[in-house]
């Protein structure tokens, strides 16, 4: 007998299996079609059934998401009870959830723009596990259900980052219209203009197209959404052409001020002796007059000094005069804020550059002692002007300017130092 080849062996299985599939696939066919009928009948009367109907339901539930969400953010006129009967759960459970939220104190009063967050297991019969309350915008209030079935509260910090953002602009409007296109928060702009509310008068000092640049800090949150805002460290107001600038300068372990470049606090007080080696000649008050020879109230303080003595601005500002003033002579007027207004009277000549519009530091020279006008001899007439009223400059009560010195000064030139490199690279990150 010949044993089979391997190849003829090949050829009939492929034959063979060709049979056998055709006849399984034929029998399959016959046998669902006759089959088909019954079916029908017995799915019908299935669904009928309860037991199917659960697990159906079942399998629909596990379709749909079985936890989701709730956001809301109340609004005016909300209560705790009409944002809880916005959710989609049973009476009983609304009503569990009022009382927990009520029994937390600083739940009490709903305010708005309050945010809730509500998460759901749609698979149980009390269906929130878990909710949030903000109770400001940076706290909130986390309940969460235990194994007994009870919400326990917890308060939560949330997680901020703290960004240093800087911003410049051109002020073409008002100077918080500028920083409000911007988008620097209100809060900022008030605390910008609360520094420079000593040397600066915003309502008539701002002019178009001045400027300013400003670092402060900005806490964003998880969703990369700006929830409060910081300190300024740094700021800059360019008004006509004149840089006043602002550091921030942590000194004292504790203590926080505002420090021009050269260290100078920037709660300016005014000098009560603009001018160097002179004698207090006449005070304020009533006086007879030297040169009218009756009484007349004296408006301000002479100091006595020799011809050509220099005469400082008593506090930074802008001059508003630098020319004859009558009986004053030679004159000069500076306006530090809106507050505070100085005259210096009598002088032989101004200082350099000393002319209506120009800004002055405190301590920079403005004119020299003379004796133009109604004067009896060479002398200083220094007035202070409070409200428009004149006061007594002696007298004068403000808060005492820090000069930084030692080896405050040299740490507060190192803060100085970080605070420009820091501009500079917030500065490239926009370009
Ligand atoms: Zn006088």
């Amino acid at each position: 007998m010949r044993f089979f080849n391997l190849n003829t062996f090949k050829e009939y299985s492929i034959i063979f299996w060709i049979v056998v599939i055709t006849f399984l696939s034929f029998s399959t066919y016959s046998i669902y079609e006759r089959s088909k009928i019954d079916n029908a009948n017995q799915i019908k009367s299935a669904i009928k059934n309860i037991y199917l109907k659960k697990v159906i339901n079942e399998i629909t539930k596990n379709l749909e998401p079985r936890y989701t969400t709730f956001n809301y953010i109340s609004k005016a006129g909300d209560t705790h009870q009409n944002i809880i009967n916005k959710l989609n759960i049973k009476k009983a459970e609304k009503k569990k959830l009022l009382d927990v939220i009520l029994k937390e104190k600083s739940l009490k009063v709903l305010k708005i723009n309050q945010k809730f967050t509500f998460k759901f297991d749609e698979l149980l019969e009390d269906k929130i596990i878990e909710f949030k309350i903000e109770t400001d915008r940076k706290n909130e209030i986390l309940f969460v259900k235990n194994k007994a079935n009870i919400f326990i509260s917890k308060k939560i910090k949330k997680n901020f980052t703290k960004k240093l953002v800087y911003k410049e602009t051109i002020i073409n409007e008002s100077l918080y219209n500028s920083a409000l296109n911007l988008s620097i928060k209100p809060n900022v702009i008030i605390e910008f203009a609360r520094l420079y509310g000593f040397q600066v008068d915003f309502q008539r000092d701002i002019w178009k197209n001045d400027s300013f640049q400003i670092i402060y800090e900005e806490f964003i949150n998880d969703e990369n959404k700006v929830v409060d805002t910081g300190e300024i460290i740094f700021a800059n107001l360019n008004l006509q052409n004149t840089d006043l600038q602002l550091y921030k300068y942590e000194y004292d372990k504790n203590k926080i001020d505002y420090f021009d470049e050269n260290g100078k606090s920037i709660r300016k007080t005014l000098m009560k002796t603009p001018i160097n080696g002179a004698r207090l000649s006449s005070s304020y008050g009533k006086r007879k007059h030297p040169i009218l020879g009756y009484t007349k109230m004296h408006t301000g303080t002479d100091f006595a000094a020799p011809m050509g003595t220099p005469i400082m601005a008593s506090g930074d500002g802008k001059v508003t005069k630098a020319g004859w003033c009558g009986g004053g002579g030679n004159c000069v007027k500076i306006k530090h804020n809106s507050t505070y207004q100085t005259v210096y009277a009598h002088m032989s000549k101004f200082g350099k550059g000393i002319k209506k519009g120009a800004r002055v530091k405190q301590g920079q020279i403005i004119g020299y002692v003379g004796s133009t006008g109604m004067s009896t001899g060479p002398h200083l007439h220094y007035e202070v002007i409070e409200n428009g009223k004149k006061i007594n400059s002696q007298k004068l009560k403000l808060p005492s300017g820090k000069i930084l010195k030692g080896d405050e000064r040299r740490n507060f030139e190192i803060t100085k130092i970080k605070i420009d490199v820091l501009k500079s690279n917030l500065i490239s990150k926009i370009n």
